[in-house]
C-alpha cells in the first residue's frame, strides 16, 4: 500500500503551526499541517469566557495582518484572537487538516526522515515541526488531597464565576491568570484570597504608552534567556476592563486577602510560606525598574512623553501584607474553590526521537533540534522572551522555516562535476 509522503510535517495549528507555514510557503517547501482539534483551538475553548489578549490589537498580531475592524489599543477577545488565526490561515493558504491527531513519530531505519502515524494513516515526512504548545497540560502541585469537599481545578478549566460553588475562592497563583480570575471573582461578589509566588508585575501603560511598546523600544521582547532560572518569573499583567496595571495591594484594598506561596496541607489546614512580602517587593522592584529605564529611553533620546510622576505612587500596604497568614482553616475562612493557576506542561510523547535531554525537554538552539530534521516551535524562551506570543513565533518560526529550506539546499547538492 502506498504511503502518504511530504517535505515537512507541522504537528499542531496554532498561532506557532500557521506562521510556520506562512514561512515554509516563503520557502518553497512542501509541507502539510496536521491538528488534532480545529485551528486555534486554545483560544476557542482552553481560556476562560472573559479573556481578551494582554496586548492591544496593534501589537498582538502577525506583521503582515492586522485586526479588521478593531480598535487597535483594544485588548481582543479571545475569540476574536482565534478568528484572526483562521483569517491568517486562510490568507497563508495555511494546508491545515483538521481533526488529525498525530500519535508517533519515528526515524525512519534506512533513509533520512520519520514515519508518522496519525489517526487517518501513516505519512512520511524528511522533516517534523512539533508545534504542539506550550501550555498543554494543566499542572496542579499535589498540596491538597482530590478526596477533600473542596472543588478543585486548574484555571485551564475556569470559564466564570457563575460556574463554582457558593463560597469564598482561594486562587493559587498571581500570574496574569491567577490574578485576572482573582480580580474577576472579586468584582462579581466573591471573597478572594489570592496566593502569589515570584512575578514581574510591568506598568500596564506609562507616559503614555503600553508596556508591549516600552518592552519593544527596550528591546525586552528580545531578551534571551540569560541564566538558569530567569524564565521561570511570570508576567502578571492584564488587558482586562480595558487594561490595568496589576496591583496586588490595590486588589487588597478591593477587599482580597494576600497570601504567600501554597505550601502544605493537613486536616483542612493550608500552610503558607513566609514569603508573600518577598514576592510583592520584587515584583514592585520590576515594576519601578520599568519605569526608570522607561525614563532613562526618554531623557537619552529626548523623545516627547509626558511626564508621569503618579505612577510612582503606591497604595498602602494592606494588613494582610504587613502581617502575612501562614495558615488559613478552609472550612472555618468558607472556602469551597480552589483556583491552582500554577502553569502547564508540554507533551512531546509522541516523538519517539532523540532530541530531549535527561529531563525530557528538547535539546535545541532556536528550534533546530539536536536531531536532524527534528524541529520545535513555540517553546517558551525558544530564542526570546517574546516566543511564545503571537508575534514572537512568527520570527522565531521563520528562523526554523529558513533552517529548514537550507538543509534542504545542503541535501539537493549533488558534489562537483568532475
Ligand atoms: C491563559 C493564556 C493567555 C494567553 N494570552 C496571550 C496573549 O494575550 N497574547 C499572546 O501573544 N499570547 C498569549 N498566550 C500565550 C500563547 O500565545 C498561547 O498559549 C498560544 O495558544 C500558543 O500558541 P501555539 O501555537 O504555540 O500553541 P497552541 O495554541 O496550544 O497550539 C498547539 C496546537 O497543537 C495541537 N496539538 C497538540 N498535540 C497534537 C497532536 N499530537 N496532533 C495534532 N495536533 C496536536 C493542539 O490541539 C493545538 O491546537 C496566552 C497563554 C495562556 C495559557
Amino acid at each position: 500500500m502506498s504511503i502518504e509522503v511530504t517535505d515537512t510535517l507541522v504537528v499542531g495549528a496554532g498561532q506557532a503551526g500557521i506562521a510556520m507555514s506562512e514561512h515554509l510557503r516563503n520557502n518553497g517547501v512542501p509541507h502539510v499541517i496536521l491538528e488534532k482539534d480545529r485551528i486555534a483551538e486554545a483560544w476557542r475553548s482552553g481560556r476562560w469566557d472573559s479573556l481578551v489578549a494582554n496586548g492591544p490589537a496593534w501589537h498582538d498580531r502577525f506583521p503582515s495582518l492586522e485586526f479588521a475592524n478593531t480598535d487597535p489599543e483594544a485588548f481582543a477577545s479571545k475569540d476574536r484572537v482565534a478568528d484572526y488565526l483562521v483569517d491568517y490561515a486562510t490568507m497563508v493558504d495555511a494546508p491545515i487538516r483538521t481533526g488529525v491527531e498525530v500519535l508517533s513519530a519515528k526515524r525512519l531505519p534506512d533513509r533520512a526522515g520519520f514515519r508518522v502515524e496519525t489517526t487517518t494513516g501513516p505519512i512520511e515526512a524528511k522533516s517534523i515541526v512539533a508545534a504542539t504548545g506550550a501550555f498543554q497540560h494543566p499542572v496542579i502541585p499535589p498540596v491538597v488531597p482530590e478526596k477533600t469537599d473542596i472543588t478543585q481545578l486548574h484555571s485551564f478549566y475556569y470559564r466564570n464565576p457563575d460556574q463554582l460553588p457558593d463560597g469564598n475562592v482561594l486562587v493559587v497563583g498571581a500570574g496574569s491568570s491567577g490574578a485576572q480570575i482573582a480580580d474577576e471573582l472579586q468584582r462579581a461578589g466573591r471573597k478572594v484570597y489570592l496566593s502569589v509566588g515570584p512575578h514581574d508585575r510591568p506598568p500596564r501603560a506609562y507616559r503614555g504608552r503600553d508596556f508591549v511598546w516600552w518592552l519593544g523600544v527596550l528591546g525586552l521582547w528580545d531578551v534571551a534567556a540569560q541564566k538558569p532560572g530567569t524564565e521561570h518569573v511570570t508576567i502578571s499583567v492584564s488587558g482586562a476592563y480595558g487594561g490595568q496595571t496589576m496591583d496586588f495591594r490595590r486588589l487588597a484594598s478591593e477587599g482580597m486577602t494576600l497570601l504567600g506561596l501554597t505550601q502544605s496541607y493537613k486536616d483542612g489546614v493550608l500552610t503558607f510560606a513566609e514569603d508573600l512580602q518577598k514576592n510583592i517587593a520584587n515584583g514592585d522592584a520590576s515594576y519601578l525598574t520599568m519605569l526608570d529605564a522607561a525614563d532613562t529611553y526618554v531623557e537619552r533620546t529626548g523623545i516627547a512623553l509626558p511626564q508621569e510622576p503618579d505612577a510612582r505612587n503606591a497604595w498602602a500596604d494592606p494588613d494582610c501584607l504587613t502581617t502575612p497568614i501562614r495558615e488559613l482553616d478552609l472550612v472555618g475562612e468558607g472556602i469551597t474553590t480552589i483556583i491552582w493557576a500554577t502553569g502547564f506542561r508540554q507533551d512531546f510523547s509522541w516523538m519517539n526521537v532523540s532530541a530531549f535531554d535527561e529531563a525530557g525537554q528538547p535539546q535545541h538552539q532556536r528550534g533546530v533540534s539536536s536531531e536532524p530534521g527534528v524541529y520545535f516551535l513555540g517553546l517558551p524562551w525558544q530564542s526570546r522572551r517574546g516566543s511564545t506570543f503571537i508575534w514572537g513565533v512568527w520570527h522565531d518560526a521563520k528562523h526554523v522555516a529558513d533552517q529548514i529550506a537550507n538543509q534542504r539546499k545542503y541535501l539537493a547538492y549533488q558534489g562537483p562535476n568532475d
